[in-house]
């Protein structure tokens, strides 16, 4: 049987009632990772991963009570800990890394009789909207490999393109799920700040990173969102937000005038209009403003290098990471190590953070930074006051060549003007695909206002039916 094609609660629910096993599923996902090893999607299939599927099913034949994700394969990040397994955040420094205990979301996913498959390729350290800059070597499009698949997540959103996996975590600072969700053609969501704990997670830009999956419905994202939220007294950042479904008889979609300016003459434009012009027989759409959201990126690249310069303080050569063979002192033990160890874009970003952050630029960029921030979180707000959702494309155009924006930073930085802002603001917003443009896969995106996470779901759905790619 071709699992590939199936969902997550098709795959759950055949399972649970004896249609197939989760040895039969799992063995089939492996297979489909060795088969398609060339995509560079998944960089390790746990070796324990058929064991734990052989135990699921004798848990479900002996009448035990299962999860509900009981028996289905699942993979995280490279980011994302799983005690006893390796996690390198695609990164020649955390080579060999062995985590040493779990991280939340990977044992709520445990605690449900999930299976988790493998771990991932991304960005190093998540920075990147390519997958690229990676010590494992590029992560190819699902659909065309002669393309990117977006970034920080993309081996999880190639994956779950590809049919390696039906669902995959990422982890999204700027947009690093919607991205390569959007470009691989499947559904990627990021909650509101603080839903899911990122304990055991390696940090980014702590105030701004959240854990969620990408799956090929938005039901299936939901599923596992909800396993993974809850308050979690390690990471004090987050907090109770209730999942459950709000369903209206009508939806108001606000489409942001400043978004469409940003779209300007981009090659997708049209698709999106022709898109709210279906839409607007199911959904009310009206016009709202965030006068400030186009300067949501220029933030985003001050604060996220600022909170990424002293997120990777600890990596000094001395603890858990790969020390320089050439170091004479200490001093040489923390530049080699660094200099060794980081890649171009980290070291960007470190050389950034830093400058933002020295007494001298403080106040001009880091603080006036967080001043924009409480600015555009404000004029979002008001704009939720005359909308559910704001609709806007994922990305302005499709997965661009490999190889294409290497030497282009800014342009490289521009993929994630849309998705940016929700980051900012600390609201969720998801990823569907609509369309694709020579034979590329188009997204769109709903942003909800704060803790409106069950409401976004819902619009989500909604569209799939009446406006989602088919
Ligand atoms: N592409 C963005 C960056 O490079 C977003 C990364 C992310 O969300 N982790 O910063």
């Amino acid at each position: 049987m071709d699992f590939s094609k199936l969902t997550v609660i098709e795959i759950r629910d055949g399972i649970k009632n004896g249609k197939f096993s989760s040895e039969e599923v799992v063995k089939f996902f492996i297979d489909k990772c060795e088969e398609k090893k060339d995509l560079n999607a998944v960089i390790e299939v746990f070796g324990d991963a058929l064991d734990r599927a052989k135990k699921i099913d004798k848990k479900i034949a002996s009448g035990q009570k299962v999860g509900v994700l009981a028996g289905v394969p699942i993979a995280i990040k490279d980011n994302i800990m799983f005690e006893g397994k390796k996690m390198g955040c695609a990164s020649k420094f955390l080579q060999n890394f062995v985590s040493p205990y779990t991280s939340t979301v990977v044992k709520k996913l445990l605690a449900e009789d999930a299976v988790i498959l493998g771990r991932t390729n991304m960005d190093e350290f998540a920075m990147g909207s390519s997958c690229e800059n990676t010590c494992y070597g590029v992560c190819h499009n699902a659909i065309d490999s002669e393309f990117v698949a977006g970034g920080s997540s993309g081996g999880s959103a190639a994956a779950v393109a590809g049919g390696l996996v039906p669902c995959a975590l990422g982890t999204d600072t700027g947009g690093s799920i919607r991205q390569p969700a959007s470009l691989n053609g499947v559904v990627g969501v990021k909650p509101t700040y603080g839903t899911v704990s990122r304990f055991g997670i390696v940090a980014f830009a702590s105030s701004l990173d959240q854990c969620s999956p990408i799956a090929k419905t938005v039901e299936d994202c939901e599923l596992v969102l909800k396993v993974i939220a809850g308050k979690d007294e390690h990471d004090l950042t987050t907090i109770s937000n209730d999942l459950s479904c709000v369903q209206k008889s009508k939806y108001r979609l606000g489409v942001c005038r400043q978004v469409m300016e940003l779209l300007g003459r981009s090659a997708s434009k049209d698709k999106f209009y022709a898109l709210l012009e279906r839409l607007s027989e199911t959904f009310d759409i009206v016009q709202v403003d965030v006068p400030h959201i186009k300067n949501s990126l220029a933030c985003y690249y001050i604060i996220a290098p600022a909170e990424a310069t002293s997120n990777l303080a600890r990596f000094d050569g001395v603890k858990y990471t790969v020390r320089s063979q050439d170091a004479k002192d200490l001093e040489s033990v923390y530049v080699q190590s660094r200099s060794e160890g980081f890649g171009r874009e980290v070291k960007r970003r470190i050389m950034l953070g830093n400058y933002v952050l020295s007494s001298g630029y403080f106040d001009a960029y880091y603080n006036k930074a967080k001043r924009v921030q409480r600015l555009i979180k404000k004029e979002f707000k008001s704009a939720f006051e005359h909308c559910d959702c704001i609709i806007t494309p994922t990305t302005a155009g499709t997965a661009f060549k490999i190889g294409e924006k290497l030497s282009d930073p800014v342009g490289m930085y521009l993929e994630d003007v849309f998705t940016v802002p929700a980051n900012i603001a600390g609201v969720p917003a998801i990823s569907v695909p609509y369309d694709e443009m020579n034979g590329l896969p188009l997204g769109v995106q709903f942003i909800a206002d704060e803790k409106n996470d069950a409401l976004m779901f819902e619009v989500a759905k909604l569209f799939e039916k009446v406006g989602g790619a088919k």
